[in-house]
């Protein structure tokens, strides 16, 4: 089959990351007798000294052309100063935004080879954790109007607007059903209904849903009670359903017990066009330049590239092997290493990969 690609390397350690994954791109091309063919542009801060703009036009045109977008990070101290809408972080929301990528898929998983990083007590983390956060990225008080600051009664009042309409639910619930399909058809919708009526609109359009997919086990959650249960058992959990920013707080939790941030990946994709591909973790500017960061994030990016955007999934399984091969014979970057494993660089890391596909 033939892919194109647009990469956005992006600031900060992205260019790194996004060269081991390409190299692993094109060994599992030519095993599979794939043609991928890479394009790279402009964002973030790169894209700021380059073209005077975080997100220029010529990368947007250049991503609507491609059938997947893979990212590195933006950002950066260089650019901590710029105003607002000259960050490198604006790049990346104008892109979710010009491609509208409404749906955000983070799984946070913990490999059995790095069970001793896991936050978790031994006890809960030895039940294993596999599940995917689906946020919706688009909507919620986020973007929401009425917003704003003003005076009220002599009083400094700052308010925000909770708001989803169904078709918005109904877009990022079908997302979430069909992805559970191909996992354990498990659905946790996470909402706070008990006090919020965009939350019991959320709730009652999920149910609607849910009748088109009686094969999936659908249950409610309220978002305190998830936070919890996160920690308590997160082994009860596929897939989370959620909003925007009940699921921003929720997958950041959920990486973060697994205590192994440059291992996690994420999807963010749209009713249409192509989705956009990237680790969870930032530009990390303390190591950049260096050879230390750790690809796998960036690597395990490309196979849900693989699986969600081209179909492929067996490709997607082999590469997701080849990465836990790597850590079954002991390869470590500085991130993740642990007493008597080896020590290894970005680039030999990406190697020990690539040998094992
Ligand atoms: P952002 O604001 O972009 O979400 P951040 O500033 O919160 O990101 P990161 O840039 O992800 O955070 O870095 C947080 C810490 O984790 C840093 O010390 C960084 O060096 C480390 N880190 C992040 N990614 C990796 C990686 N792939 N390999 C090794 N260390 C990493
Ligand atoms: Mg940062």
């Amino acid at each position: 089959m033939k892919k194109s690609i647009c990469l956005l390397p992006g600031d900060g350690i992205g260019p790194e990351i996004i060269a081991q994954g390409v190299k692993v791109l094109e060994a599992t091309a030519e095993k599979f007798g794939h043609e991928f063919t890479f394009e790279t542009a402009l964002i973030g801060g790169a894209a700021i000294d380059g073209a005077g703009d975080p997100l220029p036009e010529a990368t947007v045109s250049k991503c609507r052309g491609a059938d997947a977008i893979y990212l590195g990070a933006v950002g950066g101290p260089k650019w901590d100063n710029l105003t607002p809408e000259l960050r490198p972080e604006k790049g990346l929301l104008r892109i979710r935004k010009e491609l509208g990528l409404f749906a955000n898929l983070r799984p946070a998983m913990l490999l059995p080879e790095l069970a001793g990083a896991c936050l978790l007590r031994s006890d809960i983390a030895a039940k294993g954790l596999d599940l995917l956060v689906v946020r919706e990225l688009t909507g919620d008080v986020y973007f929401g109007e009425p917003r704003g600051i003003e005076t009220r009664d002599g009083l400094r009042t700052g308010y925000n607007t909770m708001i989803y309409n169904e078709e918005e639910i109904r877009r990022i619930a079908w997302v979430a059903f069909e992805t559970a399909r191909k996992r354990r058809n498990k659905v946790c919708s996470v909402e706070k209904s008990n006090v919020l009526e965009c939350s019991r609109l959320w709730k009652e359009v999920v149910m609607e849903m849910h009748r088109e997919y009686a094969d999936v086990e659908l249950s409610h959650m309220y978002v305190d009670n998830a936070a919890m249960q996160l920690v308590r058992d997160p082994s009860q959990f596929d897939v989370i359903l959620t909003g925007n920013i009940f699921g921003d707080i929720l997958s950041d939790e959920a990486s973060v017990i697994t205590g192994s941030l440059g291992m996690l990946p994420s999807a963010s994709t749209g009713a249409e066009g192509p989705g956009l591909f990237e680790p969870i973790h930032g530009s990390a500017p303390d190591i950049a330049g260096q050879d230390v960061a750790n690809p796998l994030a960036t690597i395990l990016s490309a196979a849900m590239m693989l699986r969600l955007g081209f179909d492929m999934a067996e490709e997607a399984d082999l590469i997701e092997k080849a990465v836990r091969k790597a850590l079954a014979d002991g390869y470590r970057t500085a991130d993740i290493m642990e007493p008597g494993k080896d020590l290894l660089g970005c680039k030999s890391m990406g190697d020990k990969v690539v040998e094992r596909l």
